[in-house]
This record gives C-alpha cells, sequence and structure tokens, in this order.
C-alpha cells in the first residue's frame, strides 16, 4: 500500500477539510466519569492504580484517642456471632460470624429443601401449555429422581455461592484503625438444616419439577418479627433430555413503549441529526436535542436502553474517507449524549456512502434505541430476599412499587452507605430487579450485622473486592505435561 501526496488532497464530500476545534481542558472527575463510559471500569481502575489520573493525598498520621484504641483492642480479640439477624429492611433471616484479626465476615443461610412433584392437574401450568398439550408430558417429567435433586441442590448453592459472596469489601472509616483492622471479606454459606427441631432451618423451601415453565410465582415470605423460621417456593423447569439439573434461567424484554415514563426515551429522540458537508460537528440547536436525549437516557428510573447511532455520508468524495466521515459523525453524536448522562456507550455503525446518493440528505446520522435485554438465575433473585433485600423491578404504574419510587432497602442503605443515594424502583441489569448483577447497595444488610453484632455502625465503607493472588485459580497438571487452568 503506498500513500501519495495527492491522496492527501483528496477530499471527503468534496469540500475543503476544516481544523478540529480544539477539546476543551476536563476535570479529572469529568474524565474518570467519561473515560468510565467509554473505556468501563475496569481501565479506569488500572488508570488510578498507575496515578495516570488521580492521586492519594498523602494519609495523615492517624492516633486513635483511649476510647477508639480500646474498641479496636477489643475487636482485634474478639468473634462476634449473631444467630437469627432479622435485617432492618423486613425481610431476611441469617446467622453471621465476624472474626475481624481474619477479616472474615461469614454469612450462613440455614435451607431446608423439600422437593415437590409438580401437579400436571395445576391450573396455571396446564393454562401455560395448553389444555391439549397436557397428554405429551408423562407422570416422570414432574416426579424428581434421586440424582436429579442432588445435581440441582448442588448447582444450585455454587450457584447463589457464587453470585453472591466476595462482591464487595467493608473497610474501616476511622483512620486510626485502618493500618491494623483487616477489610472485611463476605463468605457466604448456604447450608442443608432440619425443618424442625434443634438448631432448624432459617426458610423451608420447596422446589417443584415442572415439565415446562410454569408460570407460577416464585416467592420468599418475609420472616414476622421475631420468627426464627420462614418459607419459600421455587419451581423449576426440567429439560428435555437430561431432565433438571441446574436452577432456571428468566429472560427479560423491557421496551421503551412499555411505560410512559420509558416512552420519555422515544419522545426526546432527534432521531437524525444532520450535517454540513464534510463536517461532523452538530448545530447548536441539535447539541441542545442530544443533551436532552442523553439527560432522559440516564434518568434514574430509566432502564439502560441500547443506542444505536448509523453514520452517513453523501456520496460526493473519496470512498474511504467518507466512512472516516461517517464515523466522526456518529462518534461526535455519542459524545453529546454519554456527555449528558447516558449510562451507556451507544454502538457506532458507521456505513460511509454505502447506497447514498450526491446530496445532502445523506449528511446525518440516525438514531435508534432497542429494548432492554437481561436474564437472571431466579434462585439467585430469591436467596437476596432471604438475605433481606427488596424487590426493585417496578410494579404497575398505580402499584405499590411504581417506576422511580425508593424501594423498600433505599433507606437502610442511605443511612449505612456514605454517599449512598435513593435506590429507585427500574427495570435494570440489578440481581433485585430483572438481571444477574450484584451491587454495593446489595450488602447493606451485611454491612447492618456487621455494625450491629461489633456496634461500629456508620463506621464503614464499601468497595469492590480486590481478588488477591490466592484467588486465581491455580494451574494444575492433568498428566499430559499440559497446565489445565
Ligand atoms: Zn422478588
Amino acid at each position: 500500500m503506498t500513500h501519495d501526496h495527492e491522496e492527501l488532497l483528496r477530499r471527503s464530500e468534496e469540500a475543503p477539510a476544516v481544523a478540529p476545534e480544539p477539546a476543551l481542558p476536563r476535570s479529572p472527575a469529568v474524565t474518570v466519569e467519561a473515560l468510565q463510559r467509554s473505556a468501563g471500569n475496569a481501565a479506569v481502575a488500572r488508570m488510578i492504580q498507575a496515578g495516570g489520573l488521580m492521586r492519594q493525598p498523602a494519609a495523615p498520621e492517624a492516633v486513635c484517642s483511649p476510647a477508639d484504641q480500646a474498641k479496636l483492642d477489643e475487636l482485634m480479640s474478639t468473634t462476634y456471632t449473631r444467630e437469627d439477624f432479622h435485617p432492618d429492611t423486613g425481610a431476611g433471616l441469617f446467622d453471621a460470624v465476624y472474626a475481624p484479626g481474619d477479616g472474615l465476615l461469614t454469612i450462613t443461610l440455614g435451607i431446608a429443601f423439600e422437593f415437590l412433584n409438580g401437579d400436571p392437574a395445576d391450573p396455571t401450568w396446564v393454562a401455560s401449555v395448553g389444555p391439549d398439550n397436557v397428554a405429551k408430558y408423562g407422570p416422570e417429567k414432574f416426579a424428581w429422581t434421586a440424582e436429579e435433586i442432588l445435581n440441582w441442590k448442588q448447582n444450585a448453592i455454587t450457584t447463589v455461592t457464587g453470585i453472591w459472596q466476595r462482591q464487595y469489601t467493608f473497610f474501616t472509616t476511622k483512620a486510626c484503625w485502618a493500618d491494623t483492622l483487616p477489610p472485611v471479606n463476605v463468605n457466604i454459606e448456604i447450608v442443608e438444616r432440619p425443618a424442625t427441631g434443634e438448631g432448624k432451618a432459617h426458610f423451608v423451601t420447596s422446589v417443584t419439577k415442572w415439565p415446562t415453565e410454569p408460570g407460577i410465582e416464585e416467592s420468599v415470605t418475609p420472616p414476622g418479627a421475631g420468627a426464627d423460621q420462614s418459607t419459600a417456593r421455587f419451581h423449576e423447569q426440567g429439560s428435555d433430555p437430561g431432565g433438571i439439573e441446574s436452577p432456571d434461567v428468566n429472560d427479560f424484554n423491557t421496551t421503551t413503549t412499555e411505560r410512559a415514563k420509558y416512552n420519555e426515551v422515544n419522545t426526546d429522540n432527534p432521531g437524525t441529526i444532520r450535517f454540513p458537508q464534510n463536517a461532523s460537528e452538530p448545530s447548536a440547536a441539535d447539541k441542545t436535542a442530544l443533551q436532552k436525549f442523553g439527560q432522559t437516557l440516564g434518568k434514574p428510573y430509566m432502564p439502560p436502553f441500547p443506542v444505536t447511532l448509523t453514520g452517513h455520508s453523501s456520496s460526493e468524495g473519496d470512498e474511504a474517507l467518507n466512512m472516516r466521515l461517517s464515523e466522526d459523525r456518529a462518534r461526535t453524536v455519542s459524545n453529546e449524549i454519554v456527555g449528558a448522562g447516558a449510562p451507556n456507550q451507544p454502538a457506532v455503525d458507521p456505513k460511509g456512502e454505502e447506497g447514498a446518493a450526491p446530496t445532502a440528505e445523506w449528511r446525518r446520522v440516525d438514531i435508534t434505541v432497542g429494548s432492554f435485554r437481561s436474564s437472571q438465575t431466579t434462585i439467585g433473585h430469591e436467596f437476596g430476599h432471604m438475605f433481606g433485600l427488596r424487590d426493585q423491578y417496578p410494579t404497575a404504574d398505580d402499584g405499590s412499587r411504581p417506576v422511580g419510587t425508593p424501594v423498600k432497602h433505599s433507606a437502610l442503605a442511605e443511612r449505612l452507605i456514605p454517599g449512598q443515594t435513593p435506590i429507585l424502583a427500574r427495570d435494570n441489569e440489578d440481581i433485585m430487579s430483572a438481571g444477574g448483577v450484584v451491587k454495593p447497595y446489595h450488602y447493606v444488610t451485611f454491612l447492618e450485622v456487621l455494625g450491629t453484632m461489633t456496634d461500629t455502625t456508620n463506621q464503614w465503607d464499601i468497595r469492590p473486592a480486590v481478588q488477591g493472588p490466592g484467588d486465581f485459580p491455580v494451574p494444575t497438571d492433568d498428566g499430559t505435561g499440559t497446565a489445565v487452568v
């Protein structure tokens, strides 16, 4: 491939190239936010670790008062335990053990699983398959085998533990404790316990087998005040062949037209942004419209709807340069939207002069909004209820939890987590909404038990757990001389 001077003289859309305006200087915080949106949190963490963006001020020499020192000594010489903890969210029930010297908080849920066979005459299931199809499913499709029970139980416990444990670390906000008191990791233990008698389970949990998704609600009943036991109900769908091995995953699809509030995205979508010849800078009026659209996408009750920006150019000028021009146009639009608060980086789809005529109407970017899709391992969500969290997906607009209203664990999170903003009912990727993501505030009942049993409430903050060297899988030799990770 060669480039000569002639190449440099060629033009996109046959107009003189204009030097881009210099970028405005940005503050470090704005840079971090923009980088988080464009490159993801991992990149930001790496940059901060490398000292590229912000430097931590040197920690002042922290000297404990006699009272603080006495409390620290108590913490470091005690193992704290709490049985049947009732979080202040009005739901949940679990045991906790905190060993400060080890930096470990272990949350234990005692479960009595009761495996039930589905009822082929159940009206909800019959309606879900249609009465004419009931005969297709023999009685064995409703009946657990001993092997299925074992496999399902093992997979369910592994799944729930993987979703919930060691996602975040608590650390003391008391400066004079920081050097001595280790950050607190959270271990989750799900143990089988008897339904009655000594050491009985926190939740008696039925698991019913069905040949197909029955459409029956799965639920956890909040334990009454002072109660030491409650109940839960799961409904699991078998697969053919293979029976039931793993807990069900539910898929969700949320559209912008589903609710009046979500439809604001469509109302505020400018749809098409037009550009002058050989230019990728929108007009002032279009910038204002794009900023409003970005703000709407970023409203706290809005699902993270995916946005696609399709860039075009007219067919005049050089094809490769027109491709780049169409991409520049889409990226300029993207920067306006993200800068105004859109939670996700839009997908940029440059088309260049593909299908275009040599006319002004092709100098444009088309903006389309897709539906928000998510999937969830249902029992991961249900175990969240056992840990004391409440639902975050919105009910009907005239229901008990309309879009944009604080959810029932919001007040506790705002009280215990520094800087916590209200947690609002919305469809999103959160484990207590429609997805599988555990957020820092989902650790709030663990933080509550930690503060309560040690009498250190409001002396903690939370950050993502750092995986130490010991947490990486150790390569093993499989006998062929090749390390298997
Ligand atoms: Zn729920």
